[in-house]
């Protein structure tokens, strides 16, 4: 089979790699059906993260599954499957508090960009859709199985409330699904933070009720002004600098939340700050797998349209391509198809 390996910054080649196979009686391997580029993707694209040996790449993805070990039973082949980026047995002590993506067992993603891939934990990881889906909900699905968990998740830590008042801070595809989630979870004002008009068209599509387009001190201040000077009720956190991070936890009131789900990088917390704001902060990586029945529900019956955060749609052979346009900020985001 055929896929993506990273050789170092700025260096994804589409190359022949050993065909994935069966390793342990929990796994799957699965067709893909569709895939994409992330904007974590770009970190170590970009030399901001050691990179090693060449690779494969990619963590998202939707599939038809061609065959099972002997311990899968909860899907089989032929099924289109969904999955989550953090693969999880479902069944341990943290899956059952649900936090999937600390399972016991979690093995990540990392090899999607690819026409075939292993799924290790594939028991407690796949959902079945009932069906195939028709192909206008394959991008939808797809979001699911990262960034529209990962908005969601990114709302649920912020502890987005009914009539509540939310801020989003990036406007990447997670950012966008952020406001996806709010705008589900209730809140009535969603404020995001953009610069970008196409993006800012597609937040005020999802939800969004103002836009800020400042950033530092003077976005903290636009954030103050909108609020009734305290700040917001929830900040959505997605995008993992420090300046981000800053962003978000001078934009939440007292006794507001901030939720993060940017992958931090270089982002440190001033501890006295923190304990005088008065702000909770909860992040990680999405427990994407307890939201798969629910979110996959709201793509197919057409609630939520989280795939239209994709731009930018390429044949799989064309991945470098896909990584240059995001990395350049032409796409913000890139369907690849095999
Ligand atoms: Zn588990």
């Amino acid at each position: 089979m055929r896929g993506a390996v990273i050789h170092a910054p700025g260096d994804v080649r589409f190359e022949t790699l050993e065909d994935p196979r069966i390793l342990t009686p929990t796994d799957a391997i699965i067709r893909t059906t569709v895939t994409c580029v992330c904007g974590s993707d770009l970190w170590p694209y970009r030399g901001l993260e050691p990179i090693g040996a060449p690779h494969p790449m990619g963590h998202e993805y939707v599939g038809v599954v061609e065959e099972v070990g002997s311990e899968v039973t909860n899907v089989k082949p032929g099924q289109f499957v969904v999955g989550s980026f953090a693969t999880s047995d479902n069944t341990c002590a943290n899956c059952r508090n649900g936090y999937q993506s600390s399972c016991l067992h979690r093995e990540f993603m990392s090899t999607c960009q690819a026409e075939y891939v292993r799924i290790p934990n594939a028991h407690g990881t796949l959902v079945a859709t009932d069906g195939h889906p028709a192909d206008e909900f394959l991008p939808g699905l797809l979001a699911v199985s990262d960034v529209m968990g990962t908005g969601w998740w990114a709302a649920e830590a912020a502890e987005v409330k009914p009539g509540s008042t939310a801020v989003v801070v990036g406007d990447g595809a997670v950012g966008l699904c952020g406001v996806i989630a709010a705008k589900e979870f209730g809140a009535e004002r969603i404020i995001a933070m953009s610069r970008h008009e196409p993006r800012q068209k597609l937040a005020l599509e999802f939800g969004a009720t103002d836009i800020v387009t400042e950033r530092g001190e003077e976005g903290v201040a636009r954030i103050n002004e909108l609020t009734g000077g305290i700040g917001a009720d929830s900040v959505l956190e997605c995008v993992g600098t420090a300046q981000a991070m800053q962003q978000a936890l001078r934009s939440a009131r007292p006794g507001g939340n901030v939720g993060f789900v940017g992958v931090p990088h270089e982002v440190a917390v001033d501890g006295q700050e923190l304990f005088f704001s008065h702000v909770g902060l909860r992040g990680g990586p999405a427990p994407v797998r307890r939201y798969l029945p629910d979110l996959i529900d709201r793509v197919l019956t057409g609630r939520i349209d989280p795939g239209k955060v994709f731009d930018l749609t390429l044949p799989l052979d064309q991945v470098a391509e896909g990584y240059q346009a995001m990395d350049e900020r032409r796409a913000v985001k890139t369907l690849l198809k095999p």
